[in-house]
């Protein structure tokens, strides 16, 4: 059996280690999950609700040594653990709060009768039966939980597949579900890389909700090719934000200036290009470096950190390669551009200024703590920016002026869309990205409807 090894990205040392899965203990986890869903389907919604809202009580219970485990695994500042634990029982509970009635049956039309038989028409909704849950690392607690959490409400099994960089999290997740009263075959976790992902997809799951990078995306999307079964991605962005000449600046550039590095800018909704009007430019780059010089970089178990290692250590030669390519091409390097001087995989908060759209800072995915800044002349010129790029998941206006930014909101191609705020996400709305950045929406009444499928009743009477 092949071993996953667990590095520690802060310090680089080894702090764990576990068995991958392989073809035949795939197959064994498929199979008790196809063998358990008939019972989890017919089992109580109410039931459901209660081992669900026990697993959330548990999260809480046990708050501080899930984030020390999260903090060891991906290097995310310790605070910023306990946030993403703390944050995700909100989740948690509209789920809880809202899964009954979206699951409700509904009569859409009713006759009478008379001398013709009586006709009803009313939908109700099924689980789809195994899903295959494949996850990325960032925010483990937070997109693992916008599909697992939805599915097994809804009544689906599901084959949960955490990122090879947050496994020891997948475990944790799987154990407290199982100390909440869920049967062990209704939640399996499956444990590898990107090979371990591409098996689990060869067995015949019902969906497939995956979450990561467009890359691997379009891998998935083009091994499926010729099944039709239900296909959620929610992949990538490279999120902009346009900073008007009516805010005010100082409030705008610290908003930005942590929607650019809160996780170490390892957040999907990351900010990662800025477009600032011209005629506050100079004052906008005074407050935001300032804030950006205050960020402590270091020991992510310590609590004042705010900026950890990056993840992985691949992401350092990318992210320098962007940075490089930029600087060739005429970018000023305000602050940063290398690996800090530590241990760990630490890249020094980098901002660059007089980018522009040759380069692939402006046009790439960064994840990680660096940010492109461009001045712009006027809305339109920014709008014209911000659509300019294959991604569509999030993008800002800072304004005093709520119907100037509602106007150019509207004209971007962006899932969601901010007004004087970033890196914000909601389990009231859609999360769903647009072109390169995803297909489906996870969180809403909608992500809850996207575990089941419609059935069409027509019922009449006999005459
Ligand atoms: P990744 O694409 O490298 O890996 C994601 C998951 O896919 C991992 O579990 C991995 O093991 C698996 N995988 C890799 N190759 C596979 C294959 N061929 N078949 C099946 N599974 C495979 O992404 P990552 O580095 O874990 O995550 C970072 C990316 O995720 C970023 O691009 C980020 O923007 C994106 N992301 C998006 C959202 C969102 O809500 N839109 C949220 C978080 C992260």
């Amino acid at each position: 059996m092949a071993k996953l090894t667990i590095i520690n990205p802060a310090t680089e040392e080894i702090i764990g280690e576990l068995d991958e899965d392989t073809t035949s203990t795939l197959q064994e986890k498929y199979n008790r999950a196809v063998s358990a869903f008939e019972s989890w389907k017919a089992t109580q919604i109410s039931e459901r609700i209660k081992i669900v809202g026990k697993f959330k009580d548990l999260l809480l219970a046990n708050l501080d040594s899930l984030a020390e485990v999260l903090t060891k695994e991906v290097g995310k500042p310790i605070g910023q653990s306990r946030n993403e634990i703390r944050a995700v029982t909100a989740r948690i509970d509209f789920f809880l709060e809202n899964v009954s009635s979206v699951l409700q049956e509904e009569t859409v039309l009713r006759t009478l009768g008379g001398t013709e038989a009586a006709l009803e028409e009313k939908i109700s909704y099924d689980p789809l039966g195994v899903i295959a849950n494949i996850s990325a690392w960032n925010y483990p607690y937070f997109v693992g939980s916008n599909v697992f959490i939805p599915a097994l409400l809804t009544g689906n099994t599901v084959l949960y597949k955490p990122s090879e960089f947050a496994s020891l999290t997948g475990l944790e997740i799987a154990d407290l579900f199982y100390r909440a009263g869920l049967p062990r075959d209704v939640f399996i976790p499956v444990i590898g890389g990107g090979r371990t992902g591409a098996e689990l997809l060869k067995l015949p799951v019902n969906g497939v909700y995956f979450t990561g990078s467009v890359g691997t995306g379009l891998k998935i999307a083009e091994s499926l090719g010729g099944r039709l079964i239900r296909l959620q991605m929610e992949l990538g962005g490279k999120d902009p934000a346009y900073v008007c000449d009516d805010v005010d600046i100082k409030t705008a550039a610290e908003s930005l200036a942590d929607g650019a590095f809160y996780n170490t800018g390892q957040s999907c909704c990351s900010v990662e290009r800025i477009y600032v009007h011209k005629s506050v430019y100079g004052s906008f780059m005074d407050h935001f470096m300032k804030t950006v010089n205050s960020f402590k970089l270091g020991d992510p178990e310590d609590a004042s950190t705010y900026i950890g290692p990056v993840t992985r250590s691949a992401q350092i030669l990318q992210i320098k390669s962007q940075i490089r390519d930029a600087v060739s091409k005429g970018a000023k390097l305000l602050t940063g551009g290398d690996r800090a001087d530590r241990k760990g995989f630490y890249l020094e908060p980098t901002v660059l200024a007089d980018v522009n759209h040759s380069m692939e800072v402006m046009r790439e995915e960064s994840f990680g703590p660096v940010i492109g800044i461009m001045q712009v002349s006027s809305d339109e010129e920014a709008t014209r920016l911000m659509n300019e790029t294959t991604y569509g998941l999030t993008a800002g206006v800072y304004s005093s002026n709520r119907s100037r930014a509602e106007k150019i909101l509207s004209k971007i191609d962006a899932g969601t869309v901010y007004w004087n705020c970033c890196d914000r996400v909601s389990p009231r709305l859609p999360w769903t990205g647009r072109k390169h950045s995803g297909i489906g929406s996870t969180l809403s009444r909608i992500g809850i409807q996207a575990f089941v499928q419609p059935r069409a009743w027509h019922l009449r009477s006999p005459s």
